[in-house]
């Protein structure tokens, strides 16, 4: 008797061990992913304090960080079109601007939602998915099981007084949180009400810090006793550059009285007149807070003022990723969630004299990219590997298992993330189309490789531009006339190839009507319900 309960127990042991052990690996293999995707609006890298600039040193992002320190910090990551509509359609289908469709903010219509997306792919297979903040798109999100978008100001949002549609039928207003606020309130109570039997797929995207930069009242003594450096080409005179040198988004000259928090006369009569005298500095017309301030001083002056309210909106964002970061943690989500923080595109903090995005220059090219898995990337790893933003669709249904769709024109970086032998791409590249509107950039089209970045700016003029990378970082130096002609014909023949392969080598006349067609926006304007 005594012998055959000891055998028992024996197989208890065992049988309990063997529970433990498929447990522990069915925590690896079979539990399916969580996602957490971040994004903010316009936060440059050089606005992160992982990514080691001088400013970022001043004004750390220690939540941002905290993603980066648990996994790894992405220093090649590049968008197809550096404008916010543009981007974000590009991240959702995995497809360039051209064959998703929306390739321009201005007059560049709406999202077709019809299309297939990584949202839905996650929907489909068992997630509960829900996009929670700036969505830009104009139509109603689709894929979600929840959405609460910014809607006013054309699906820009504001910073105070913003208004979201719920599920595309009710309009609130929210009268006393900051936008970035709500968006991480919001964010945390749908965490807290998800369905826990599934597992979840979020987008959590702030407006912040988007022109005009107002931070919460909070941040508002942040950077009161100390000014930032200015970059080293901050008196940039674009020689050798003639697309840059017809741009209107200096921080000197087109930074208007709105972006300057300045506060109008008494006695303007009408909407219109304040929205004038706001607006008044955009198109390069003179303006000064004080007779004494003029030249070098008024333009230090501006890029203070510019650089300080926007560093306070990105203490925001990073307050709020923080909170979500330490709900995961407590909620012993973590383990089993990907997180991921981007942004839509670079921004120049003063750089080029600068501020927007829309060039192929390294500082809006470039997409701050930071992403943590604790079960497959290492912490504190750093790549180098070149990725773009069509990636990251397939690279997220990847990491949870799912399909991926042929038509996506991207590719899964995955095992770039989690194996030191795989490398990104051979080179990157861009097509924007935007013109005039807004800062008149010109429509252009490149490639970038781990050395040479070849740009052609085509619309009104036909001007080639070379950077060599290692040696000229700050893109200073137009090398296209001097350089050898087998490096230009290499890189030639490397754009045209790219073109080809994403179906986006149309003829200069069909690129510029492109530009030309005025697509109407829709936007489907929702029942407004006061909260
Ligand atoms: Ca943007």
């Amino acid at each position: 008797m005594m012998k055959k309960l000891l055998v028992c127990l024996t197989c208890v042991a065992f049988l309990l061990s063997c529970a433990n052990t498929t447990s522990d690996n069915q925590a690896d293999r079979d539990q399916p992913l969580n996602v957490l995707y971040i994004m903010a609006d316009d936060l440059a890298y050089q606005a992160i304090s992982a990514y080691g600039s001088e400013i970022s040193q001043l004004a750390p992002t220690p939540n941002i960080d905290r993603i980066a320190n648990q996994g790894a910090r992405m220093d090649a990551v590049y968008c197809t079109n550096s404008i916010c509509g543009p981007s974000r359609s590009a991240i959702l289908t995995g497809k360039f601007s051209h064959v998703n469709g929306f390739y321009k903010n201005v007059n560049g219509g709406d999202f077709d939602g019809d299309q297939q997306t990584f949202p839905k792919i996650f929907q489909e297979n068992g997630y509960e998915t829900a996009v929670i903040g700036k969505w830009h798109l104009g139509t109603t999100p689709t894929g979600f099981d929840y959405s609460k978008v910014l809607v006013n100001w054309g699906g820009q949002g504001t910073y105070y007084k913003p208004e979201f549609c719920i599920n595309g039928v009710d309009t609130v207003t929210d009268y006393k949180r900051h936008s970035t606020k709500v968006i991480e309130d919001d964010c945390i109570d749908w965490l807290e009400s998800r369905d826990e039997e599934k597992p979840f797929m979020l987008l959590y995207q702030f407006k912040a810090p988007h022109r005009d930069w107002r931070p919460d009242s909070m941040y508002h003594d942040l950077f009161t006793d100390f000014d930032f450096p200015l970059p080293e080409n901050f008196n940039d005179d674009y020689k050798g550059r003639i697309a840059a040198g017809e741009n209107m988004m200096e921080i000197e000259n087109h930074l208007n009285r709105r972006d300057m928090k300045q506060l109008p006369p008494e006695g303007l009569k009408t909407r219109k007149d304040s929205m004038r005298w706001y607006a008044y500095g955009d198109k390069g017309q003179f303006w000064t807070p004080n007779d004494t301030l003029q030249g070098e001083d008024l333009k230090y002056w501006k890029y203070q003022t510019y650089i300080k309210d926007y560093l306070r909106c990105v203490a925001g964002v990073d307050r709020a990723i923080g909170s979500v970061l330490d709900y995961l943690d407590d909620n012993g989500l973590s383990e089993n969630t990907v997180v991921v923080y981007t942004s839509d595109q670079g921004f120049y903090l003063g750089e080029h004299g600068w501020f927007d995005k829309r060039w192929m220059y390294e500082e809006s090219f470039k997409m701050p990219f930071v992403i943590k898995y604790p079960g497959l990337i290492d912490a504190g790893s750093v790549s180098n590997e070149m990725i773009m933003n069509v990636d990251f669709a397939p690279t997220l249904l990847d990491f949870a298992g799912l399909p991926i769709p042929d038509e996506m024109q991207g590719q899964s970086f995955k095992d770039v993330l989690t194996d030191d032998n795989k490398t990104g791409r051979d080179a990157v590249y861009y097509h924007y189309y935007e013109y005039p509107l807004w800062h008149k950039v010109q429509p252009h089209y490149g490639v970038r490789t781990d050395q040479y970045k070849l740009i052609h700016f085509y619309y009104s003029m036909d001007e080639w531009e070379l950077y060599d990378l290692k040696n000229d970082p700050d893109e200073m130096n137009n090398i296209y006339s001097e350089a050898p002609a087998e490096l230009i014909t290499s890189l030639k023949l490397q754009l045209d190839s790219i073109k080809k392969e994403y179906h986006d080598d149309f003829s200069m006349d069909q690129m510029k009507l492109m530009t030309d067609t005025v697509i109407s926006r829709v936007y489907n304007e929702p029942h407004k319900q006061k909260l």
